[in-house]
């Protein structure tokens, strides 16, 4: 696997390096990643996605996350930072890739600074490139809304909101007909304890990242599309930090 990612970015420059996405859950970062991805088509790595793969398929990782995730705490850094290595040196990693949900303790920020310093990102055209790193800040009144409003489809993944952004028929997809699903961490019981978990341990790396000169905020109170403009501008502006 390590040598095909070498193989292939011989021939490719990195676009944007390595972004990461930070903020509580429900700040919109999986929205901003998707915007990130249409402009620069270049993929969105959502931890939370990925072990949500693992969890329904069944895997080792899956059964190890699954109790955790229910409780609105955080997988072993261990077994997320594996995960992670794992996927960032697949080859559409080459150009660049969104990391959305990770990091989320200083252990994995020091981590990803490591692994993309260090032996097994030899070769590839990201290494030593620092992370773009944006910071999507929300009120805690509005992160609820988004949270306990919050229905999937599915079929598709299409987001809603029962409050914010509802499809037409109530709990239905506009695009499938299927019926639209909660998370099951998305209930107010678990909602406060992962909040809880962010401020504790998410929120001393906005600190991290300030001290080495690469943070930068953006207020997510607004329309996902004015965020969008900013994100864009903050990607841009990150180059030069
Ligand atoms: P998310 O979809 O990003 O809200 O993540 C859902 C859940 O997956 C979290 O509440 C954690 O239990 C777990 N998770 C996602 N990303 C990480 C991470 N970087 N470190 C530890 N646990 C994570």
């Amino acid at each position: 696997m390590v040598s095909q990612v070498v193989a292939t970015s011989r021939e490719k420059v990195c676009k944007t390096g390595p972004i990461v996405l930070l903020g509580a859950p429900g700040a919109g970062k999986g929205t901003q990643a998707r915007k990130i991805t249409e402009a620069y088509h270049i993929p969105q790595i959502s931890t939370g996605d990925l072990l949500r793969e693992n969890v329904a398929k069944g895997t080792s990782l899956g059964l190890a996350a699954k109790a955790v995730m229910d409780r609105g705490e955080l997988v072993p850094d261990q077994l997320v930072c594996d995960m992670v290595a794992k996927r960032l040196l697949e080859p559409d990693c080459a150009q660049g890739f969104i990391l959305d949900g990770f990091p989320r303790t200083v252990a994995q920020a020091e981590w990803l600074d490591n692994f993309l310093n260090g032996k097994l990102f030899e070769g590839h055209p990201c290494k030593r490139m620092p992370p773009i790193v944006i910071d999507i800040a929300v009120g805690y009144n509005q992160l609820l809304r988004r949270l306990t409003g919050r229905r999937s489809c599915p079929t598709c993944g299409r987001i809603y909101n029962i409050y914010l952004q509802s499809p037409r028929v109530p709990d239905v997809c506009d695009a499938e007909g299927t019926k639209l699903v909660q998370r099951k961490d998305d209930t107010e019981e678990v909602i406060s304890e992962r909040l809880k978990t962010y401020e504790r341990q998410t929120l001393p790396l906005l600190e991290y990242y300030r001290t080495k000169g690469r943070l930068q905020t953006l207020d997510g109170d607004r329309d996902p599309d004015q965020v969008a403009a900013q994100t864009l501008q903050a990607i841009e502006h990150g180059h030069r930090l």
